[in-house]
């Protein structure tokens, strides 16, 4: 496994201190897997104020669509011979189309009745359930033999930094035989990489970073948790794989209640350096590809300047793909470690 980054130095003349000279690092990393490059700079302290959500969230509620009173009033239903119920229910939770779908099959999952519910207060079982919700649809269009019927796959924006246009917290649940980018580009590298090492990248991947330790952080069931050495987000990326999984399919109810534990545990540490907004995206190969393993990305959204509302993505990111990281994925560990 090679992790190659180039080390960088920049000298400026410092003003607070009399213009003497002073070095600063920043590094570039490349993804091991696909060669993605992410740069590890404009290292500030990773400490955010947190907003007022009374003022936030207050009033919020009365045009949320997927509030109990009016979720099974307003939103679409499935045709009958995919979904002959309309919609799937599970306790409060209700799965439903997407209204505006990025692809032919297309839905949203409320994650239960509950309007706003602050970061650490999401507890396991809740996302748990609407991971298993999610399974049954997928399940659902497995059995319809729909041609979409290759990746499933689960997004999550929670809260509006990270995109999310409603408070409500929600699924984007989906299922497609064309996969996105990044998931397309590193389902090629994986089967690359399987040719030429004869060993499926994500073992090889996790079992050296179980034994290098310093990007590891924990273990839930059969999901690996650890810092991507690439990151995207401006505080690191949190990367859980799974052993021995191919696909979402595969995925045991236990398996979900482990990958639910594990992002309340990066959720509660990100909490204490003030953010509160994040994506989540479900990596997953097709049935058969033994070339990848499901994974997971936990991605903290912040803001470069939090006064302004300055999104963490500027135009580095945003027309040339390439990220933006504050801090060594090393160091972001060892501040969530504890939680693991
Ligand atoms: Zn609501």
């Amino acid at each position: 496994m090679n992790f190659q980054s180039i080390r960088k130095e920049s000298i400026i003349l410092n003003p607070v201190k009399d213009m003497a000279r002073k070095t600063i690092p920043s590094e570039i990393r490349f993804d091991p897997l696909t060669g993605r490059t992410s740069r590890i700079c404009h290292f500030m302290k990773l400490r955010w104020e947190k907003p007022d959500f009374e003022k936030l969230v207050t009033g919020t509620e009365k045009y949320c669509p997927f509030c109990p009173e009016k979720v099974m009033k307003i939103t679409p239903c499935f045709p009958q011979e995919l979904i002959p119920e309309g919609r799937l229910v599970s306790d409060d939770m209700v799965l439903f189309p997407n209204i505006a779908p990025y692809d032919t099959l297309g839905a949203v999952a409320t994650m239960g009745s509950r309007h706003y519910i602050p970061m650490t207060e999401i507890e396991p079982e809740r996302i748990a359930k609407t991971f298993s919700l999610a399974g049954d649809f997928f399940r659902r269009v497995k059995a319809a033999g729909h041609p979409e019927s290759v990746y499933h796959i689960v997004n999550w924006n929670y809260m509006p930094p990270a995109g999310s246009s409603l408070i409500h917290p929600h699924l984007q649940v989906f299922s497609t035989a064309d996969a996105p980018n990044l998931m397309r580009s590193e389902l090629n590298a994986s089967k690359r990489y399987l040719e030429t090492h004869g060993s499926n990248y994500w073992d090889d991947l996790v079992r050296t970073e179980t034994e290098k330790g310093e990007r590891f952080l924990g273990k839930t069931g059969r999901i690996s948790w650890m810092m991507a050495y690439a990151p995207m987000g401006t505080a690191g990326d949190v990367l859980a794989v799974a052993d021995d999984v191919r696909s979402t399919l595969e995925l045991t109810d236990e398996d979900f209640l482990n990958i639910a534990t594990g992002l309340t545990r990066a959720m509660a540490a990100y909490d204490r350096m003030g953010i509160y907004s994040f994506n989540m995206n479900f990596f997953t190969g097709a049935e058969t590809d033994d070339h990848t393993r499901f994974h997971l990305l936990f991605s903290p959204r912040t803001f470069f300047n939090q006064a302004l509302g300055t999104p963490d993505i500027g135009a580095l990111q945003r027309l040339f793909n390439e990220s933006i990281c504050m801090a060594f994925p090393e160091d972001i560990r060892d501040m969530l470690k504890s939680e693991f």
